[in-house]
């Protein structure tokens, strides 16, 4: 059955099946804190699964969703637990995973941080993708946004407002103090499989040159070199080169974007964040997943209203 919605006279693309990958596939490499060798297999799963972590090096295999309500506050990146199934850096393997809409797989993680690997979800769009999708025999879950929503400051903030024409457009508008080599720079994508695959993937994490002596002087990351991500000083990238002139603002976008998967559903609208990090992205995310809960609660009883009066 399609589904169509209309919004100030423009209708909203028809929703889509969820998917899962046909083969399992997998990731190896060490994490950006911890320096620990870990492996991700990435598993098929079945319809309505979502997106689950396992800890595969623990003896109970503890298993945590995928969902905002299992976020738990950290610096510079976004974890997940539920009990002893917990995980560090999620945000790049679950941008990965949403922009190529894929909705339902076991991740078999055998340690707690995920591998950093070249700082951006370039690897672990490659494995996704030549595992290939399967379609299956359910229409995937979405959010429309409807109204205006801001979270945060004048200083730093994310907002969701209505799409034009059912598009999902994530933007970041980046702008440091003048203390920092990095120039203020702004990324838009209408986002789709294709376009997060080309504009987006490979953009990787970055630091200052400040920043990354000061992780170093505190005796952290003593293994990550300055290949394995963006350590940018007052010439530029240090021992190193941009791929887009704007990689920061399209690294941060796809934060933005994986952060936000964690709602759980397909999101219909435009995102944009200005100077926001994982934490309001977190915050965002939660107001995301309530709003898809009451829609859903809605749409349930009105279901049922219609049901007693037939
Ligand atoms: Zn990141």
């Amino acid at each position: 059955m399609l589904e169509l919605f209309v919004q100030g006279g423009r209708s909203v693309n028809p929703s889509r099946n969820e998917h899962t990958i046909a083969v399992s596939c997998e990731v190896s490499g060490r994490g950006y804190w911890s320096g620990k060798e870990v492996r991700v297999v990435l598993h098929p799963a079945a319809l309505g699964t979502g997106i689950r972590l396992i800890r595969s090096d623990l003896r109970a295999i503890p298993i945590c969703e995928a969902l905002v309500s299992r976020r738990y506050d950290a610096s510079l990146r976004t974890n997940l637990a539920n009990g002893e199934a917990k995980f560090q850096m999620v945000e790049h393997l679950m941008a990965a995973l949403y922009a190529l809409e894929i909705d339902n797989c076991i991740c078999e993680i055998n340690a707690e941080e995920l591998p950093s690997l070249d700082g951006s979800s370039l690897e672990f769009v490659e494995q996704l993708g030549s595992a290939g999708l399967i379609v299956q025999a359910a229409p995937r879950k979405r959010l429309v946004i409807r109204d205006r929503y801001r979270i945060g400051t004048m200083d730093g903030w994310v907002e969701a407002v209505p799409s034009y024409a059912g598009e999902s457009y994530f933007e970041y508008q980046l702008s440091f103090d003048d203390q920092t080599p990095i120039a203020p720079q702004a990324f838009g994508v209408e986002l789709s499989p294709d376009r997060f695959i080309r504009e987006v993937a490979s953009a990787r994490t970055f630091v200052t040159k400040a920043q990354a002596e000061e992780i170093r002087g505190a005796g952290l990351a003593g293994h990550v070199t300055n290949q394995d991500l963006l350590v940018i000083g007052s010439e530029g990238p240090v021992e190193n080169q941009y791929r887009f002139r704007n990689e920061c603002a399209r690294h941060k976008t796809l934060d933005l974007i994986g952060d936000l998967s964690l709602a759980g559903v397909d999101l219909i609208g435009r995102f944009t964040s200005f100077r926001g990090g994982h934490h309001l992205n977190g915050q965002m995310a939660s107001q995301l997943a309530e709003l898809a809960a009451q829609e859903e609660h809605e749409t349930g009883s009105a279901f049922l209203q219609h049901r007693k009066a037939a």
